[in-house]
């Protein structure tokens, strides 16, 4: 049986859940660094845990790991409580930014260590360790040692070795962040790949929106310890629960507009009003306490500067036009403030022209101004 199907069999149950984790560095009367947390894995599923740097996701891959110890809350594992276990026994596999790697053993040693550690028989160990080397295209590396390899097959390495362990579990700690952009982009990749052959339930930390965008069948948005949203990554992309995930993700960032959220002119509904514009609201069902100070968010795709029917427009001029090949960026200043439009590498706008700029109306999103959550 090939490794991908041995995996499938060995690990029908391994569904991750965190209930109520909260961990304080400095005792229970610390600051805490994550707060109450609740998040599920699904069996087989690749969850992805996505924040700016410090709002918890390695101290949340850690106590998964057994690494930490909560201050509060349970680890279920499999639906068995796993929070007072050793790491050892919790039949996880974890891959480092930092690969981890034993200097002084070839990479065979280091992607069989665990196995011997084991007791596995040789025969199955050389199995076992050649079938990953061929899968991850590290084959012919392994009679080397660490330093003798680039970052990308130290990662591969890396991988290997959480593969060969055929865990319940993998977790990734920004496995990519060492690597220049297009590894990163061939490595994210191979991961799927791994991650859709085995079928193991598996969580990935990143500071990245593109590595969570394209990887993750779930995304969990963690800022400050606590989580902001969980879904799949269009869910995010198209209904962000509010201001920090609408700017976190998708790039160039989405634009934001401060407006008054008002009865129209002529008492024909609610419409935002900032300078320079106002968008009628009439596709949308807002309570009437949505009344009052409101940003509205418009993503750079969903600009235009050609007229469109039922659009609502805005006076700009083009401070930056940036060529980027199939598309251009033209960065523009308006009375309500400063836009990014993306664009295709026709458009004829130039640095300094006046233009208009069209909003499409179905396409903003709406938040509180005070507290940031989409209306
Ligand atoms: P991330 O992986 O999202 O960048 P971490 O989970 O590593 O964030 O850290 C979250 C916060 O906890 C940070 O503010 C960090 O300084 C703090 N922290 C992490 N480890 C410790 C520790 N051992 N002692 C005290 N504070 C820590
Ligand atoms: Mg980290």
């Amino acid at each position: 049986m090939d490794v991908a199907r041995r995996l499938l069999c060995a690990h029908a149950m391994s569904e991750v859940r965190l209930v109520g984790i909260s961990k304080h560095y400095d005792g229970p009367r610390g600051k805490a660094v994550i707060e109450a947390l609740d998040l599920t894995a699904d069996n087989g599923e690749l969850v992805v845990l996505v924040g700016p740097s410090g709002c918890g996701k390695s101290t949340t891959l850690r106590i998964i790991a057994g690494l930490e110890e909560p201050t509060a809350g349970r680890v279920y594992i499999g639906g068995r409580d796993v929070t007072m276990t050793p790491p050892a026994q919790r039949d996880i596999a974890m891959v480092f930014q930092s690969y981890a790697l034993y200097p002084h053993m070839t990479v065979f040693e280091n992607m069989a260590f665990a196995l011997r550690i084991r007791k596995l028989p040789q025969a199955e160990i050389t199995d076992r360790v050649q079938a990953a080397a061929r899968s991850l295209g590290i084959e012919n590396l392994l009679d080397r040692r660490p330093k003798q390899l680039s970052g990308g097959q130290r990662q591969r390495v890396a991988i290997g070795r959480a593969v060969v362990r055929e865990p319940k579990v993998f977790l990734f700690d920004e496995p990519l962040s060492n690597l220049d952009a297009k590894l990163r982009g061939d490595m994210r990749r191979e991961i799927a790949r791994v991650h859709k052959e085995s079928g193991v339930t598996s969580m990935y930390v990143t500071h990245d929106q593109i590595e969570a965008m394209t990887l993750a069948d779930r995304i969990v948005v963690l800022r400050d310890g606590a989580v902001q949203q969980v879904g799949t990554p269009m869910e995010i992309y198209d209904r962000p629960a509010n201001r920090f995930v609408a700017g976190f993700f998708g790039t160039p960032a989405m634009n934001f507009l401060t407006a008054e959220l008002a009865i129209g002119h002529g008492g024909t509904g609610l419409s935002a009003r900032g300078p320079g514009f106002e968008l009628p609201m009439t596709e949308r069902t807002l309570a009437p306490s949505s009344v009052g100070d409101v940003v509205v968010g418009i993503r750079p795709e969903a600009l235009t500067l050609d007229a469109r029917p039922g659009a609502v427009s805005l006076a700009a001029s083009v401070a930056l036009r940036e060529v980027l090949g199939a598309e251009v960026l033209l960065h523009l200043d308006s009375a309500a403030g400063e836009l990014t439009v993306r664009t295709d590498a026709q458009t004829p706008a130039r640095a300094g022209d006046h233009v208009t700029v069209w909003l499409a109306r179905g396409a903003t999103h709406l938040f509180d101004a005070r507290s940031e959550l989409r209306l």
